[in-house]
Formats: C-alpha cells, sequence, structure tokens
C-alpha cells in the first residue's frame, strides 16, 4: 500500500562525480540548539565542521522557545526529584539513562552559557543570582528565563556568537540537506542544495538536528522550516525512528484568523490567567482538579471538548483580573504581539486554540547520540533520545538539545578515522522520470496539514487514522514518483517539493504508528482505546525502511 513511500531511497538521482563537492570531518545539519552545541563540541574536539541550515540560522524551533529551560541548580532542588517529574509526564516510555544525562550534565551546560555571555533573568539571593520560574509537571521552581519570555533567542544568540567565533566551524544558511548519503551502510555525508546547486558534503561523521515536525499540522506553533526533513531523510536513508505517534499538542496558541499560531507559554496560566469559553464559563475545573494547571494534554483535550460543547471555533484566556502592569512585565514578547492585533490584556479577552507543538518521537539515539545507521548522530527535537517518553516535561528539550548536542559533538571528533578518509565518489543514483500529472504542491501540502489535524491531531480514533492512511497513501502515488530539479523549477519551487515529499513521509509513519498503539498514553490519545494498558503497550514502536508498520519493542529497564 505505501510502496511509493518505503521504497524510495533518495529524493533525486544523482552522479556524485558530477556534483559539486565539500568535505568536512563532522557535518551538522540544523544551526538551533542542538546542532550549535553539537558543532561547538565537535570544534573543541579538534574536528572540522560544518553547519547547514535550510533558512537563515535564526529561523528555528530554538528561536521562538519562551518559557525557559530546566535545571537544577538551587541547592534544596534535586536531580532525583527532576528525574522524577521527567518520568511521571513520560508516563513509563522514559529512557533512564537518557533522562539521568540530561538532568545530571544539563546543570553544566546551563553555567557554561552563562560564562559565555547569556543573559538569564536575574533574581538576588537565589543560586547564582538567577530567576527561578515553576512550570506545570515540575515540583520545584526550576525554570531559567531570558528577557521574560525570550529565552530561545538568548540562547540561540549566544551559541551562535561562540560559533562564529570558531574558526573551525563553517555555517553554510539558506542550504536544503536534501538526504543523507550512505554507502555500505554507512552514512558518509549528504546532499544539500547549496547556494541553489545540488552538492556532495562528504563528512566521517553527520550530526542530524534537524528539528521537529509542526508543519505537518495546520495549527502548530513551530516555524514554516518544521517539515520533518530530518525524520524523512532518516528513514529513507535506513535509521531506526521511534515512537512516531508521540506528538505533543499546546493548549493555548493565540488564535486570530490569518496570524500564525504564536505559542502563549504555560507560564501565563502559571501567573493566574483562566480559560473561559464564549459564555464567559471558567470551565477547565469540570475536566481536571487542578484547572488551569493540569497537565499538557488534559487541557488540550478539555478545550477541544468545551469548543465542541459551546458550538464555537476557540477559547480564551482571561487576565484581566490579574494586575496588567506586573503582567505586562513579566511577558512582554506576548504583549507585544497581543499589540499587534489590537487585543488590550487589561480589558479583552484572548482568543485561543491549541496547536501541535513538539515531535516526541524521532531518530533512535543512544546515550552518545549515536544512531542504528553507523556514522550518523541525531539530537535534539529530530531524535529520540528517550528523555522525553511519552510525552515532555515543559522546558526539558533545550536542556536535552544542550546535553545531547554536546555529547554527540565530542563524540563525533573523538572517532575520526586517522589520515585522509576515502570517500565513495563513485556513488550516483538512478530514478525513471515521472509521466504522471504536475502538482499544485502548495494544495496538497495544505490539505494534507488539514488532514492530520482533524485526525491525527489532540484526539485519535481508529476508523480516522484507517481513512488517512488511505489518503497518505493515494496522494503519495502521484507525489512521490516525482524527482523536483531545482535546476529547472528553481530552488525555492523544488524545495516547496522536497518538503512535501517528506512531510508525506513522515505523516505516514505518524499515523501508522497512531494506528498501531491501541490505548492511550501521555500526548497519545485514542477515543476507542482511552485507558493506558500498561501490560500490553509499555514498550517502544521502532520504525526502519522499508517496514509498512512499526516493530513493538519492549523498554530497557
Ligand atoms: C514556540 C515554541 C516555544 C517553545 N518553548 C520552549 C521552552 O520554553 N522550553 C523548551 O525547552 N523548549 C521549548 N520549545 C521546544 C524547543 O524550542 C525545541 O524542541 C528545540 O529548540 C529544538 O531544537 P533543535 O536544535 O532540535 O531544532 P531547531 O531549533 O528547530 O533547529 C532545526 C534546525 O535544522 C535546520 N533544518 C531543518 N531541516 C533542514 C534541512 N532539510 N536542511 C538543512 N537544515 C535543516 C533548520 O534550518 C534549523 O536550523 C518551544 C518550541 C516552540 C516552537
Amino acid at each position: 500500500m505505501f510502496e511509493s513511500l518505503t521504497q524510495r531511497r533518495y529524493l533525486v538521482p544523482f552522479k556524485a562525480s558530477r556534483l559539486p563537492q565539500q568535505v568536512t570531518d563532522v557535518l551538522v545539519i540544523g544551526g538551533g540548539v542542538a546542532g550549535l552545541r553539537a558543532a561547538i563540541a565537535a570544534a573543541e574536539g579538534g574536528a572540522d565542521v560544518v553547519i547547514l541550515t535550510k533558512d537563515s540560522i535564526d529561523e528555528s524551533n530554538t528561536w521562538y522557545a519562551q518559557g525557559g529551560i530546566a535545571a537544577v541548580l538551587q541547592p534544596l532542588d534535586s536531580v532525583e526529584a527532576h528525574i522524577k517529574d521527567t518520568e511521571i509526564v513520560g508516563v513509563g516510555l522514559c529512557d533512564e539513562e537518557a533522562v539521568r544525562i540530561t538532568v545530571e550534565e544539563g546543570p553544566k551546560r546551563v553555567l557554561e552559557l552563562l560564562q559565555w555571555g547569556a543573559n538569564f533573568d536575574k533574581q538576588k539571593g537565589n543560586a547564582y543570582d538567577l530567576a527561578y520560574g515553576l512550570e506545570g509537571g515540575h515540583s520545584y521552581a526550576r525554570i531559567l528565563h531570558a528577557y521574560g519570555d525570550a529565552t530561545g533567542k538568548e540562547l540561540a544568540q549566544t551559541l551562535i556568537r561562540k560559533v562564529r567565533g570558531s574558526d573551525q566551524i563553517r555555517i553554510s544558511e539558506n542550504s536544503f540537506a536534501l538526504d543523507l548519503v550512505t554507502d555500505a551502510g554507512t552514512c558518509v555525508g549528504a546532499l544539500a542544495v547549496i547556494d541553489g546547486k545540488e552538492t556532495l558534503i562528504w563528512a566521517q561523521k553527520t550530526i542530524l538536528a534537524s528539528g521537529g515536525a509542526g508543519q505537518l499540522y495546520r495549527e502548530s506553533t513551530n516555524p514554516k522550516i518544521a517539515t520533518a526533513d530530518g525524520h524523512a531523510m532518516a528513514y529513507r536513508a535506513g535509521a531506526k525512528l521511534q515512537d512516531m505517534e508521540m506528538v505533543q499538542f499546546h493548549p493555548t496558541t493565540l488564535y486570530v484568523a490569518g496570524a500564525s499560531r504564536a505559542l502563549i507559554t504555560e507560564a501565563v496560566r502559571g501567573e493566574g490567567a483562566h480559560l473561559v469559553d464564549r459564555n464567559g464559563f471558567r470551565f477547565m475545573f469540570d475536566y481536571h482538579k487542578d484547572g488551569e494547571l493540569a497537565p499538557r494534554d488534559v487541557v488540550s483535550r478539555a478545550i477541544v471538548e468545551q469548543i465542541r460543547k459551546t458550538h464555537f471555533t476557540h477559547v480564551f484566556l482571561d487576565v484581566r483580573h490579574l494586575d496588567n502592569t506586573k503582567f505586562r512585565e513579566r511577558f512582554p514578547q506576548f504583549q507585544k504581539l497581543l499589540e499587534e492585533f489590537e487585543i488590550n490584556s487589561a480589558k479583552d479577552l484572548i482568543p485561543v486554540h491549541p496547536a501541535t507543538h513538539y515531535m516526541i518521537g524521532g531518530v533512535d539515539a543512544d546515550e552518545m547520540g549515536r544512531t542504528s545507521l553507523n556514522g550518523l548522530y541525531a539530537v535534539g527535537e529530530a531524535s529520540c533520545s528517550g528523555l522525553h517518553g511519552a510525552n515532555r516535561l515543559a522546558s526539558n528539550s533545550l536542556l536535552e538539545g544542550l546535553t545531547f548536542g554536546t555529547r554527540a559533538g565530542t563524540h563525533a571528533a573523538a572517532n575520526l578515522a586517522e589520515g585522509d578518509p576515502k570517500f565513495p565518489h563513485h556513488l550516483e543514483h538512478k530514478i525513471e522520470k515521472s509521466t504522471k500529472t504536475e502538482l499544485d504542491v502548495t494544495d496538497v501540502k495544505s490539505s494534507l496539514r488539514s488532514v492530520m489535524w482533524r485526525n491525527v491531531g489532540i484526539e485519535r480514533d481508529g476508523d480516522r487514522l484507517t481513512e488517512t492512511r488511505e489518503i497518505i497513501a493515494f496522494w503519495s502515488r502521484y507525489v512521490m514518483d516525482k524527482t523536483f530539479n531545482s535546476a529547472t523549477l528553481g530552488p525555492t519551487a523544488a524545495v516547496a517539493g522536497w518538503e512535501l515529499q517528506n512531510m508525506l513521509t513522515v505523516c505516514f509513519l505518524v499515523t501508522t504508528a497512531a494506528y498501531t498503539r491501541t490505548e492511550s498514553r501521555g500526548a497519545h490519545y485514542r477515543l476507542d482505546y482511552p485507558d493506558r494498558l500498561d501490560d500490553h503497550w509499555r514498550l517502544h514502536l521502532l520504525w526502519r525502511r522499508p517496514m509498512e508498520t512499526p516493530i513493538p519493542e519492549p523498554i530497557e529497564s
């Protein structure tokens, strides 16, 4: 049924010897927190590094992260408490080692950022004179933030400064990685479009740090770049992927027609904002004893249900009862956003709606970020280290990017071959030219995102998942046979086509895994299987091309 997806190895035909070529020790695909930190570590280990970013370096999920980064730095907080909080939210699927590594090493990575000039918000008298916030699921105030709600930008800028200061690292922006190149079961670099030309980058080690998959869905907090390219590339190259059904939704994004779904951080509810429906009714206590501070997935489902009950398109955040001056000071970016739409938080209700937020599943990676494919590492949101299990604890992902990015970069640099490596310059790949019709790529993309939101979103059921699988199989037959060519179409149109092919591939993985897991756990909620079935389903779902369904694998503990 899915041969067009499972049989496809590369998106374009190529003959290596005819393409422009570059050689590096370590190739990093992605310039968010995970990729930047990996590049710094690899360079410190003596490697020459190339970083590719598909857009400018400031377009990443990292750049838009708001709430903060979790780290055990206060004397009364403890590593054990952070581990426990992470595992409770991950409901049985967390990898114990990945959790311990992140929580134990994270604080060191965060302090390093301070040394590199990161400007986290301050509060005298606390450990390191830093301000610590509390977020849902955390048992202690351990969330650092910068400029109120611009944490990701500060973190990214700090790392970018450090990267730009290294003469061993070269950043190649607006360079789209098409595919990982393999030879005899080893990843030997990637095929990318650089300066408008298909180019081969040979690398002894490749670190995939390509971020998330939010754009698979119509409603998403993620920027346009998050089209799951890395997940799809890894699948085509034969690396293992894990738990692709686990997609986290965020309960509150600004719902204004035509505007992007800007995230409204949990911390706003933490500061006392109410959720009300079109009738002004504060509904959350009908769904959970903790009201607005219930876990993310509970709040998202409650909003969907209340929208259904009230026959309306969205609900509202109400902050009118809070001290408006303090509120503006605490959330300056959010305040700026509201002003752009002439919403006055002192007087008006703020329209909100849930949206896709974070890809929990990803390329299966071990404690060093190594994947099942020799020569390939995966870190950050593109990876599945096992830290998040079935659901992600707020503010843990930036921390994961820092810790696993460092580990992967260090390991990659320490394991380079002596002398000049030999690369397979003879490689070539042929693809039959499509005889089928031309495509309206934009139309298929937006239809796919709508179907995914409707059928594979916050609430799922067997019938709608089956219907979605059939739609994906049908569309794939005429989308996947194309070879979008940057020389004839121009890079922009070609990239749009490749993104669609990647999105279809990953939609197939997410939908099929969601169909396979007949229980509800963490971020994955099945209306037809609403209970968590520990006896049967406390296991991971693993994919490897050309499998059409994932294989269950018991949890190691
Ligand atoms: C609005 C928002 C708020 C968030 N708030 C928080 C928070 O407060 N705390 C927290 O811990 N987490 C938060 N997150 C999640 C967190 O930001 C991300 O999980 C994390 O930043 C991911 O980092 P990354 O390095 O893996 O990927 P990203 O930061 O997304 O970087 C991906 C990189 O890969 C590149 N790339 C992708 N595809 C290709 C390709 N084909 N070719 C070349 N390059 C490619 C991109 O150009 C980009 O440079 C938030 C996310 C969003 C969207």
